[in-house]
């Protein structure tokens, strides 16, 4: 791992300079990293909608930078709504993206505007056509590429597509609109093909339910998946842009349906870095090989994507020379708290009780997971920053 990599010398020596009198552990935010990353997505995907997905970071700064930024927004919540409306942002601008939802939660959004919901099965979607009359309506569909998203989403959300394909018929009849067909590749999509499976599903429905049943669906909802820079390597934004835009012109033509992305991972991500520090450093035996290195931040304050070591976030230290191959666990006594134990990141063996350890890319799904109370350690604490300070 290099750090410059991840980030210039002059940044790092700005994050360095900022943490230096803070107590840890906290996360700084670079707003600017964000609104270029929304930039950057924008301009390679020029004919999509973006729908924020409001989970993986929900701060104000953040929804109101995005607000601002001309932004949509998907919730899972009506917690997440009513912040977002708190924030002045407009019901049109808002999708209600879960597919697990009570009747007073569909309820709660129609009742403020919200009309774009999403569904994956006959219930909810007779929920929705009771508590949300006359909304539009977009069926999930189960999607493959769980292998190769480090964060997978499958399983739990969407539908066959023939049953995708039965929900719509089904909608229009209970008097809703049958507005487009969603999908989610998995978080971390590393694997841009992914999608290409996934928009030949929708084409095919799309199909079936023009001919067969005269119904125009309108929409595809490719979800997010979109990567952030952790330890393994991914393509860039435009690589992903140039691959599925092609994918949909070979199915739909230049004149395709209104597309609309769900970002989290990779509008947030990158604008975060962790600042913890060395509690203790200890080995198990005489003999053991490996140190253990505990840091005040863990599974329980910010890091659960370590579930699994599912990701592997670049992590640096201000020591130099030879390094060892370390287990790193969090501060808490729970014996889950072990953030990578088989995957073993190389440290120096200088590192000492009280040094700092840097956590890149820890802008998403880090704040919004963090525990209240556990052993008593409070939320992650974040800095919202700007380039300028
Ligand atoms: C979590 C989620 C997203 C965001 O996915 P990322 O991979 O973080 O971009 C988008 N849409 C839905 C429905 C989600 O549940």
């Amino acid at each position: 791992m290099n750090r410059d990599t991840y980030i210039s010398n002059e940044d790092w020596k700005k994050i360095k300079d900022f943490a230096e009198d803070k107590e840890t552990p906290f996360l700084i935010i670079n707003l600017d990293i964000v609104k270029k990353k929304y930039e950057e997505l924008t301009a390679n995907f020029p004919y999509a909608k973006i729908h924020y997905a409001v989970k993986a970071n929900p701060a104000t700064e953040v929804l109101t930078l995005l607000r601002d930024l001309g932004s949509n927004f998907d919730v899972a919540s009506v917690y997440e709504l009513r912040k977002l409306l708190s924030l002045g942002v407009e019901p049109h601008r808002i999708s209600y993206g879960n597919t697990i939802k009570k009747a007073s939660d569909v309820r709660e959004h129609y009742e403020a505007g919200v009309r774009l919901f999403v569904t994956d099965s006959e219930a909810d979607l007779r929920n929705i056509a009771k508590a949300a009359p006359g909304s539009k309506v977009f069926v999930r569909i189960l999607t493959e590429g769980v292998e190769t998203a480090d964060w997978p989403l499958s399983r739990k959300f969407g539908c066959q597509a023939d049953m995708a394909g039965d929900l719509i018929i089904l909608a229009k009849k209970l008097g809703l609109e049958p507005y487009g067909i969603s999908f989610h590749v998995g978080s971390q999509q590393r694997d841009i093909a992914t999608w290409d499976a996934a928009i030949s599903k929708a084409r095919y429905l799309f199909s079936w339910l023009k001919e067969e049943e005269n119904i125009n669906l309108k929409m595809i909802n490719m979800g997010g998946g979109f990567p952030a820079n952790y330890t393994s390597r991914t393509n860039e934004i435009s690589v992903y842009a140039e691959e599925i835009t092609r994918y949909l012109i070979e199915d739909f033509g230049t004149d395709h349906p209104e597309i609309i992305l769900e970002p989290g991972r990779s509008l947030l991500g990158d604008s975060g870095v962790i600042v913890s520090e060395v509690v203790l450093i200890s080995r198990k035996s005489r003999t053991a090989l490996n140190r253990w290195i505990f840091t005040d931040i863990g599974k329980f304050n910010g890091l659960i994507e370590t579930l699994e070591e599912s990701i592997k976030f670049p992590i640096f230290t201000e020591r130099k020379g030879e390094t060892e191959e370390c287990i790193i666990a969090g501060p808490t006594c729970d014996s889950q708290d072990i953030m990578y134990e088989d995957f073993k990141y190389d440290l120096p063996l200088s590192l000492s009780i009280g040094d700092r350890l840097y956590w890149f890319s820890t802008g998403a799904y880090t704040t919004s997971y963090s525990s209240i109370e556990f052993n008593g350690f409070p939320p992650l604490k974040t800095y919202y920053i700007k380039d300028i300070e």
